[in-house]
């Protein structure tokens, strides 16, 4: 880090810059760029990621939303051919603005935790034009992503990420390894988008719907949490035993309850 600049890591940004260069190592070996490649890291930060990704010769695109840091990207990135600076809110970004045709975007952020979960929701509906994920986030969110039906951590989440992408937990990253340090553990994910989904949903808009009615009260039978939107019966046409819990559930399962609903809202 250059001694002409000092940058006070800001809360509300979710900065907590990676300094453990072991750490640091380890990480961009699991992304493992090459040249050709197109990436787009969010929230670079100090640069801490982005000179590893840089320097394998990918295409790079940044987008950071702390315009503080963008004097500091510019001076230490700015000459290099293959950098390209946004300076924004990675929420708002249009992700497929980047990519085209067989130009597969790879993502990858050590994220700002606060932001996290509506961050991957919004990758997702961009699925289609990136080629794979790999985040640092809160450890216990990589569980929740990761976590198979029948635990606690399965839900919401896990099951929309696990619709569109194949999880990877890959490695933890403690406190000390930031500055400054977080209150929690982390840990790397790799997303990686199915080139075909394995559970097709008619409309994955109703699967949403169900799997978010179902989990609002986790500790209530399906029969109960689904009755404003399906009749027992048809929870039964799904093949799906209405006197369990949600979480009790795999993803075909609830691709089949949202198939159902589907069948409901417009008949054939
Ligand atoms: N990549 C750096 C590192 O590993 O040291 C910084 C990681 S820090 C946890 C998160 C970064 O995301 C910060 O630089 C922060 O300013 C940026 N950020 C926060 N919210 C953002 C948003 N909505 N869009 C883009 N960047 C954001």
């Amino acid at each position: 880090m250059s001694e002409l600049y000092q940058h006070r890591a800001r809360k509300r940004f979710g900065q907590n810059f990676l300094h453990d260069a072991g750490v640091i190592h380890r990480i961009l070996r699991a992304i493992h760029a090459r040249p050709g490649e197109h990436l787009l890291e969010i929230g670079p930060g100090q640069g801490a990621l982005t000179e590893g990704l840089l320097g394998s010769g990918a295409r790079l695109d940044v987008i950071e939303l702390d315009q503080d840091l963008v004097p500091l990207l510019k001076m230490r990135f700015g000459l290099d051919p293959n950098f390209n600076l946004h300076q924004g809110d990675a929420l708002k970004f249009d992700f497929s603005s980047l990519a085209g045709g067989e130009d597969k975007l790879r993502v990858v952020g050590n994220l700002p935790y606060n932001i996290s979960t509506p961050l991957i929701f919004h990758l997702l509906e961009h699925a289609g034009v990136i080629a794979d994920m790999h985040f640092m986030l809160q450890k216990e969110v990589v569980e929740r992503l990761a976590a198979e039906p029948g635990g606690g951590d399965w839900g919401r989440l896990s099951i929309m990420v696990q619709y569109h992408c194949r999880v990877e937990h890959l490695f933890n990253v403690g406190p000390g390894a930031f500055n400054p340090p977080p209150k929690v553990d982390s840990a790397i994910v790799r997303l990686v988008p199915h080139a075909v989904l394995p559970h097709p949903a008619k409309d994955h808009r109703l699967l949403e719907r169900v799997v978010r009615e179902a989990f609002n009260q986790r500790r209530k039978t399906l029969r109960n949490t689904l009755k404003q939107l399906l009749p027992a019966a048809a929870i039964e046409a799904a093949g799906v035993d209405g006197g369990l819990r949600p979480e009790q559930l795999d993803l075909a399962a609830f691709v089949r309850l949202a198939d159902q609903l589907a069948l409901q809202t417009s008949p054939e």
